[in-house]
């Protein structure tokens, strides 16, 4: 897409560090790391979202994912890695080209602070969720 930054990294067209690219994806450093080795994975093909994503896309997407997050833990001995990928802007989507964040962790003040707020339902109520998820698969 002419308008999409990403696609313009894959192209060429902006400069990135590139860390990894074949066929199907494209491999680089975020420009605003929140640890050392913060890599984006993205398709070539552009898609805006999850929600937009052909599966052939994603299969191959998720083929190279391993294959990154190993060359980062050889690369830099994180104790964790954390993948992450936002949809839609109130989800904290800022760039409208898919892509997955592979974070390596090093400790708790090392930049990502995940706090999951979590609620209580009754297994009446998960089970009613799970269907009305499944009435639309
Ligand atoms: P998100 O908020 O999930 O949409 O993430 C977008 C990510 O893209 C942010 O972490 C940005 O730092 C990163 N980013 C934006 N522009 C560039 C760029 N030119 N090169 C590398 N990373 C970028
Ligand atoms: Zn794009």
């Amino acid at each position: 897409m002419s308008d999409c930054l990403f696609c313009k990294i894959i192209n060429g067209d902006i400069p990135s560090s590139k860390v990894y690219e074949d066929e199907h994806v494209y491999a680089f450093m975020d420009i605003m790391p929140l640890t050392k080795g913060h890599t984006l994975l993205i398709p070539k093909t552009h898609c805006q979202d999850l929600f937009e994503m052909p599966q052939d896309v994603a299969a191959n997407l998720y083929k190279a994912a391993p294959k990154v997050a190993n060359a980062i833990k050889q690369a830099f001995n994180p104790v964790g890695l954390n993948t992450v990928n936002n949809n839609g802007a109130a989800a904290g989507q800022t760039v409208f080209h898919y892509h997955l964040h592979l974070i390596p962790r090093y400790d708790e003040t090392d930049g990502l602070h995940l706090q999951w707020n979590t609620k209580k339902f009754e297994m009446n109520e998960l089970a009613n969720f799970a269907q009305a998820i499944q009435e639309n698969l």
